[in-house]
C-alpha cells in the first residue's frame, strides 16, 4: 500500500512528546510490514538534518495567504526506511521551537494547504492519507479532487483542538461549511480537530479506554456530544513503543546495558551512576522512583509534588525530570527544587533531556505517573521495558496497559483509582512494601520487560482499518 502521513512531530528529531514517538513508531512498523510510507513534516529550523539520509530540495510551490504569495520549498529525505517530505514555507517554522511560536494555527494551516497542493499535483493518489491531531486535521479539508485517498485521523490528545477565528480559513481561500466546523463551546470559533474527525473516513483514539472516555463530559472537552454522534467511526488503537530505540540491551545512553535475562546487575549500575551524578545518597536498597514528563495540568503536577514529599517521608528516593511550558508551573517547580536542594534523596531536574531520560528509565525501580487523564501514555511502556514498575492513575491508556496485583493474576504495575493525595500515598506504600519482597518484585519487573510493547500489533490494527471499507 502507498500510505501518506501528515504530522507535526516525528521522533527523535522533531519531538515534543508522545505524538512524535507515535508517528515515528507507527510509520516505521508499516515500512517493516512492506508498505511504502511517506511522512509530510514541517521543516522546523530546530531539526538536526545531519541525521537524515539523502536530504535534497525537490520542488518549490507558490501559494496564496491573504493577498501574499508565499514560496514554499519541499525537501525530501529518508529516515529508517520512511520517506520524509519536509515542508519549508518562507515565513514559518523558524522560531527555534515546534509549538508556542507567534501563530501556530496560521503556520500549521498553511502547512496543511501546501501538503494538499503537493498531493494534488501528483499523478496518482496514495491509498491512504493519515493525519494526526488538530495541527494536521485541516489537511483533510484541503484535499482536492480527484485525489481522494481513504483518510484517517488520529486523536492523540483531545484537549488541544485548534480553535480559531473563521478568518484563518478565509485567508487561505478555503471554502468551508461553517456549521460543520463550528466549535460547540464557542460557536464564533472554528474547531480544526472537529474538522479532522468530520472529514476523515475513520477516526482513531490512541487507546480503547480513551476512545470511551472522550464520549463523556469529563473527557470530551466540549466535543463529547459531537463525538457520541460520530462514535461508530471512532476506534481505539493502543500505541506501541519503538522497541529498537527503547532497548536497554543496546541503548547507548546507558552506563550498563542489560536484558530481561539478567537485568539486576545492569539496572544497579545505572542506579548507582544516577545517585552519584545527581548527588543522591548511595543506596541499593532504597526504592528509586522517577517521573519523566511535561509538567502540564494533565500530568497532575500537584500530585507529582505530593508524591515527591511522600516518597521522601517513607524512605524512598525521587528524581523528577520535567519540562515546564508555562511560567506558573515553572515557578511552582523551581520553588520545589529549592526546597529539596539539600535533600540527599530528592533530585529535581527541570527541562527536556533525552539522554538523562534514558538513564532514568534504566536506573529507576518505579515510574510515577499520576496523570489526571492520559490518552495512551508511552512512558509507562518505556518504563516497563527498562524494568521500572509503573505506578499510575487508572485512566485512559494507563488502565489498558498496567495491571495491578489487586485485580490481575498477571500484574505488571500499580494503579490508583482516585487522583488525590490519598491515592498517591496508598500506591507508593503498596509498591514500597512489595519492593521489599524481592522475588515477587522481580516477577513483576520481568513480566513488563518481556511483554510485547512493540508497534507490530498496533500497526496490524491500523492496516486493518486502512483496508476496511
Ligand atoms: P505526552 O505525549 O503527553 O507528553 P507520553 O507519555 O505519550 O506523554 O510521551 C512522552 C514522551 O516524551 C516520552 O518519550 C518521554 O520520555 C518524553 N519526555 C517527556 N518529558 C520529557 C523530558 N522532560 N525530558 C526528556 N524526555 C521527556
Amino acid at each position: 500500500m502507498e500510505i501518506v502521513h501528515i504530522a507535526s512531530e516525528f521522533a527523535p528529531f522533531a519531538k515534543v512528546g508522545g505524538l512524535g514517538d507515535a508517528v515515528a513508531g507507527l510509520t516505521g512498523a508499516l515500512v517493516e510490514k512492506g508498505h511504502s510510507v511517506e511522512v509530510f513534516l514541517p521543516k522546523y529550523d530546530i531539526i538536526d538534518t545531519s541525521i537524515l539520509e539523502n536530504l535534497r530540495k525537490v520542488d518549490t510551490l507558490l501559494l496564496f495567504e491573504q493577498d501574499e504569495q508565499i514560496t514554499t520549498t519541499l525537501w525530501q529525505a529518508s529516515f529508517r526506511g520512511v520517506s520524509l517530505t519536509l515542508v519549508d514555507p518562507d515565513p514559518y517554522f523558524k522560531e527555534g521551537k515546534i509549538y508556542g511560536n507567534s501563530d501556530d494555527t496560521k503556520a500549521f494551516l498553511f502547512f496543511c494547504k501546501v501538503v494538499a497542493k503537493a498531493l494534488s499535483q501528483r499523478e496518482k493518489s496514495p491509498d491512504i492519507f493519515h493525519a494526526h491531531d488538530w495541527m494536521t486535521g485541516a489537511a483533510l479539508l484541503f484535499l482536492e479532487k480527484p485525489h481522494e485517498p481513504k483518510t484517517l485521523f488520529t486523536i492523540h490528545n483531545l484537549k488541544y483542538q485548534g480553535k480559531c477565528a473563521p478568518s484563518y480559513l478565509e485567508h487561505l481561500r478555503l471554502a468551508y461549511d461553517e456549521e460543520v466546523l463550528s466549535d460547540p463551546v464557542n460557536s464564533e470559533d472554528l474547531n480544526l480537530l472537529k474538522g479532522g474527525i468530520t472529514f476523515s473516513d475513520q477516526t482513531t483514539a490512541v487507546s480503547p479506554s480513551y476512545a470511551e472516555e472522550i464520549l463523556s463530559p469529563d473527557g470530551g472537552f466540549g466535543l463529547e456530544q459531537f463525538l457520541t454522534q460520530n462514535k461508530t467511526k471512532i476506534t481505539g488503537v493502543l500505541n506501541g513503543i519503538d522497541t529498537t530505540y527503547w532497548d536497554p540491551n543496546t541503548d547507548p545512553s546507558l552506563i550498563s546495558t542489560y536484558s530481561a535475562e539478567a537485568p539486576l546487575p545492569g539496572k544497579l549500575a545505572n542506579k548507582r551512576y544516577i545517585q552519584k551524578t545527581l548527588g543522591l545518597t548511595p543506596s541499593d536498597t532504597s526504592p528509586l522512583v522517577v517521573s519523566i514528563t511535561r509538567l502540564v495540568p494533565q500530568k497532575g503536577p500537584d500530585l507529582i509534588e505530593y508524591g515527591i514529599e511522600k516518597c521522601a517521608e517513607i524512605g524512598g528516593q525521587f528524581v523528577l525530570l520535567g519540562s515546564c511550558s508555562d511560567p506558573e508551573t515553572e515557578k511552582q517547580f523551581t520553588e520545589l527544587k529549592r526546597r529539596f536542594e539539600r535533600d540527599p534523596h530528592i533530585a529535581i531536574h527541570l527541562g527536556y533531556d533525552e539522554k538523562l531520560s534514558h538513564l532514568l528509565f534504566a536506573a529507576s525501580d518505579m515510574f510515577f505517573m499520576p496523570s489526571l487523564f492520559e490518552p495512551c501514555g508511552l512512558t509507562q511502556m518505556i518504563a516497563m521495558r527498562y524494568g521500572s514498575i509503573p505506578l499510575a492513575h487508572a485512566t485512559g491508556g494507563l488502565k489498558d496497559t498496567i495491571f495491578d496485583p489487586e485485580t490481575s493474576k498477571e500484574p505488571n504495575g500499580f494503579l490508583f483509582r482516585v487522583p488525590d493525595n490519598k491515592g498517591v500515598s496508598s500506591v507508593l506504600e503498596r509498591a514500597f512494601s512489595l519492593f521489599a519482597e524481592k522475588e515477587s518484585w522481580n516477577q513483576l519487573m520481568l513480566r513488563g520487560m518481556e511483554a510485547d510493547l512493540s508497534w507490530n500489533a498496533s500497526a496490524s490494527k491500523y492496516l486493518k482499518l486502512y483496508k476496511s471499507k
